[in-house]
């Protein structure tokens, strides 16, 4: 498995999570998370992606928005 670091694009991240109001939702299980708080996202069981490891969508959030500045610039006619 290719060593996958941050940071992700936002297609990338859009792929596994969605913001409903104020919480960030994992898109394959459903969980959510409130964005005060600086735990690891907690999936359910069985969900596919939390294989892949802790994660923080919403520092990986933070960090797509800030890189991204330049680009979606670059991208918005
Ligand atoms: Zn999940």
């Amino acid at each position: 498995m290719p060593n996958r670091r941050p940071p992700f694009t936002m297609d990338c991240w859009n792929k596994d999570w969605i913001v409903h109001g104020h919480k960030l939702v994992c898109r394959s299980c459903g969980a959510s998370q409130c964005p005060a708080t600086d735990e690891p996202f907690r999936h359910t069981e069985a969900c596919a992606i939390s294989g892949a490891g802790a994660r923080y969508p919403w520092r990986e959030l933070n960090d797509i928005l800030k890189e991204g500045v330049a680009e979606s610039r670059r991208m918005v006619h």
